[in-house]
């Protein structure tokens, strides 16, 4: 099997020879931004030096995929909103909201992504990369979910302002991000993504009542019209929404350190891939390879279907640290 063939397999819960080491979130470090010399902001900004990072992920560091972009800004941004803070070290930060009064909402459209803001810069670098490796690396590219895109369009007090006066407001802000969502995903697989990543970063702060009211119906809308292969990612704890998680009919679930492994494969393992967990701060940027490769044979060990870090790589994070990630994964 190569690592596209293993992959594919992982999330389609079909037999695989091992476990593949992939990560469908974010993979820049400066460790590989000086090993690739492409460089963020620039990495964020031009398709060749966006292509030329995300393949160090795996010739330099041995990750069994490569994932673009680097920021989960591109949609909010071709949207109206404003970034700022571009630096080598860390993502570029909001400056401004797109949606800033109710008036707002009504003026919100979808945008065109081989037009609109820098998302072309990322169809671009898919582009390349599917030509470079498509045939042997599983290449993700990341869209918002829903819900993450309306936090990043309208910032969360206002969401959360939203879900609890006038929940009319959040559920036309959430039909545009459905929209784009699938508009965004549809153009990154045309351009040769072989599995989309949707975030949704903040959605475990609803609860189960709540994101079974808001964010199901409409990732599950985009899952199914995207029609290729996904996977859903969900910061922090999400134990409570696990089952909701799985109804949304995706077909692998990238899970935070702090929900257990064997806990979410006996919840959910039978309906959907489960993607983790290596802790990114505390081990993964902190500790010793050895202690990545310990932690990460634990991962496969409770039965984990694509070893990964538990979220996006923190862009201090030592090679050696992703590279035994990867290890462990090839020596288990
Ligand atoms: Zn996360």
């Amino acid at each position: 099997m190569n690592s596209k063939e293993r992959f594919e397999a992982a999330l389609r819960l079909e037999a695989k020879d091992r476990v593949p080491a992939a990560c469908p979130l974010q993979t820049g470090t400066i460790d590989l931004m000086e090993a690739s010399g492409a460089y963020w902001p620039d990495a964020h900004l031009n398709s060749d030096k966006m292509a030329k990072l995300a393949l160090a992920a795996h010739t330099v560091a041995d990750i069994e995929s490569v994932r673009v972009p680097f920021h989960n800004d591109y949609e909010a941004e071709a949207m109206g909103c404003f970034l700022g803070g571009w630096k080598k070290e860390s993502q570029p930060v909001k400056v401004e909201f797109a949606v800033k009064t109710v008036e707002d909402v009504d003026r919100l459209g979808v945008p065109d992504p081989r037009k609109d803001g820098k998302m072309p810069v990322v169809l671009r670098a898919v582009e390349i990369l599917s030509g470079e490796v498509g045939e042997d690396l599983p290449v993700i590219a990341a869209v918002c979910a829903p819900f993450e895109l309306a936090v990043r369009v309208r910032g969360m007090t206002e969401v959360m302002r939203d879900l609890m006066l006038r929940p009319e407001i959040l559920r036309r802000t959430m039909k545009i991000a459905t929209e784009t969502a699938i508009e965004y995903g549809k153009a990154l697989t045309d351009s040769g993504a072989s599995a989309i990543a949707l975030i949704d970063g903040s959605a475990s702060t609803l609860g189960p009542q709540f994101y079974a009211a808001y964010c199901l119906g409409p990732t599950r809308e985009a899952v199914e019209k995207l029609g290729t292969l996904t996977v859903l990612h969900v910061c922090a704890d999400t134990k409570l929404i696990l089952n909701a998680l799985a109804d949304t009919h995706v077909n692998g679930l990238s899970i935070d350190t702090v929900v257990d492994i064997a806990l979410a494969k006996e919840a959910i393992g039978d309906r959907v891939a489960i993607i983790g967990n290596v802790d990114i701060t505390d081990t993964l940027w902190c500790r010793s390879p050895e202690k990545v490769e310990k932690e990460a044979r634990e991962c496969i060990g409770k039965g984990v279907d694509v070893l990964a870090p538990g979220c996006g790589f923190s862009p201090l994070t030592p090679l050696e640290n992703m590279r035994a990630l990867a290890r462990a994964s090839r020596t288990s």
